[in-house]
């Protein structure tokens, strides 16, 4: 039910960013060999979810493309990639990562336009974070054999790398960087709704002067994906996306000899106890659900607070909803912008109604949403229990879910009762407590009095179905190095 209290007082002047500065083309396609040409699949548009207007025509990658791509980074990586000296690695990845921040701006908009997320978000945190990971990997580079993955760790091969929608630029950034860095090739597929950011990072690879055939990105759908993760040529897959494709390509490479690392869903607690400095915990709350619309994996979907503050929070976290600022994601005051695809609003409308159906309580800020667009306001759901969908299901929007517990162990219980296990949140002011509870939550990553915090240098990554393998930090080459131990008398 939408609350009649009246929006913020404080207004601001609109101030968006000029489409022009996306430098957006007619028509982009396939980048193959270090050739970029239209691909041989189907051509569809790429709309701006905010208005839906199109925002350009994709010549899409066919079977013929996938073929092509994988024999260019087969062909890279026997003849030259692999062959390179670490520092000679790294001064291209040096390159890619400077050529990002020259673009950044260019970037920024272009993903907000493609994606739908507000520019201060693209602009603060998407395009920085993706550079950060281009200059933290290539530090690595030539230092492989400190790594701890033995005295000669070896790359892997050919890799298939598969992203979802949610930060285009930053995923394509966490699958490349990392795989170069170790002396792999790649063939990387963005998904279907959002691919304007890594063609430009092909773009960008090709002005770097990249050997032809190391970088290959093939814009597709689901059927390019499959196509790619079953060539017979790829070594190593690395699939960031949804539980459900994640567990299916699971069971097409078992016992092809392929390496596999998996980036899944989420359904992440954000525990607040009774003694959290709570203005702060809000900003952690609203951050933890509300940044990028909630399409976060990690996202802090679920509230659990402690029985004895409930009241107060909620009270704390309607009042400070009321203030978010929904729109225009190119204007540089918007906070909320718009959900990616038509898709995806149907099923955050459908779970969130499943949250009406089964006895939670709605509440969303008086949040007037524009007439064209996919658009959803941001939403709480109190009186939520375990068992409801919006407890168990991961929405991928703005819609919190919120419940309730008594004790450190009971929280412990609620967090860990879901099949994911990526993230967690604790807002408290006893350190001991932070210690004991991030001891006993199931999630590969554990927030304190902070949430969404990424670090090139911080691995991240899920347990159960959230996935398995780690990005980022020394442990994200693990998953592009052989490991082989030489054992001598
Ligand atoms: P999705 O699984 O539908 O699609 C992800 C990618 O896989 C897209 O490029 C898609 O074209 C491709 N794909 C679809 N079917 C395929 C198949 N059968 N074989 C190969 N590729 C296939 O997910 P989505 O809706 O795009 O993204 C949202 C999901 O991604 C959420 O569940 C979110 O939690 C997850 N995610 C996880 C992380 C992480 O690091 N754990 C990060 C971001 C997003």
């Amino acid at each position: 039910m939408m609350d009649s209290t009246p929006a913020s007082p404080f207004e601001y002047a609109p101030a968006p960013e000029s489409v022009a500065t996306a430098r957006l083309k007619p028509s982009y396609g396939v980048f193959v060999n270090g050739e970029l040409r239209a691909g041989r699949g189907e051509s569809v548009k790429t709309i701006n979810p905010a208005n839906e207007e199109p925002l350009a025509e994709v010549a899409e990658a066919a079977d013929s493309d996938v073929d092509d791509a994988v024999q260019a980074a087969r062909t890279a990586y026997t003849d030259v990639w692999s062959k390179l000296p670490g520092s000679q690695r790294a001064k291209y990845l040096f390159r890619i990562a400077r050529a990002i921040q020259e673009r950044g701006r260019e970037l920024a908009v272009l993903e907000t336009l493609d994606n739908g997320k507000p520019i201060r978000e693209s602009r603060d945190v998407d395009i920085p974070t993706a550079a950060a990971h281009f200059f933290y990997y290539a530090g690595w580079a030539d230092k492989l054999e400190y790594a701890g993955y033995g005295a000669s760790p070896k790359p892997i091969g050919v890799a298939g790398q598969v992203i979802p929608w949610n930060f285009p630029l930053l995923m394509a950034a966490w699958k490349i960087a990392p795989a170069l860095a170790a002396g792999n090739t790649v063939v990387l597929k963005p998904a279907e709704t959002t691919p304007l950011t890594a063609l430009t990072l092909a773009e960008i690879i090709a002005e770097c002067e990249l050997p032809p055939g190391v970088v290959n990105v093939l814009p597709g759908g689901p059927a390019i994906g499959q196509a790619l993760v079953e060539h017979p040529g790829v070594d190593k897959i690395a699939f960031t996306g949804s539980t459900a494709v994640g567990k299916a390509i699971a069971r097409s490479v078992a016992a092809s000899g392929k390496r596999l690392t998996l980036e899944l869903g989420g359904k992440a607690a954000n525990i607040l106890f009774e003694d959290a400095p709570i203005d702060q915990a809000i900003e952690g709350i609203v951050n933890g659900i509300f940044f990028n619309q909630g399409h976060v994996c990690c996202a802090g979907s679920r509230l659990l607070v402690q029985e004895s503050v409930h009241d107060e929070v909620i009270a704390a976290l309607q009042d400070r909803l009321q203030t978010l600022r929904l729109g225009d994601p190119l204007d540089k005051n918007t906070d909320i912008g718009a959900i990616n695809s038509a898709a995806q609003l149907a099923r955050v409308r459908a779970l969130a109604d499943s949250g009406d159906d089964e006895g939670a309580t709605r509440w969303s800020p008086v949040c007037p949403l524009p007439d064209k667009g996919f658009w959803f306001p941001p939403t709480i759901f109190t009186g939520v229990s375990q068992s409801n969908r919006i407890a168990r299901e991961e929405i991928f929007g703005p819609v919190l879910s919120v419940l309730t517990f008594r004790t450190p162990q009971e929280a412990v219980d609620k967090a860990n009762n879901t099949p994911y296990g990526l993230s967690a949140g604790i807002w408290t002011e006893k350190g001991s407590l932070i210690l004991w509870m991030a001891n006993r939550l199931r999630a590969g990553v554990v927030w304190a009095n902070t949430f969404n915090r990424f670090d090139p240098t911080s691995p991240f990554g899920g347990y159960k179905e959230s996935g398995f393998g780690r990005e980022g930090g020394r442990h994200g080459l693990a998953g592009y190095l052989e490991s082989e131990s030489y054992l001598a008398q």
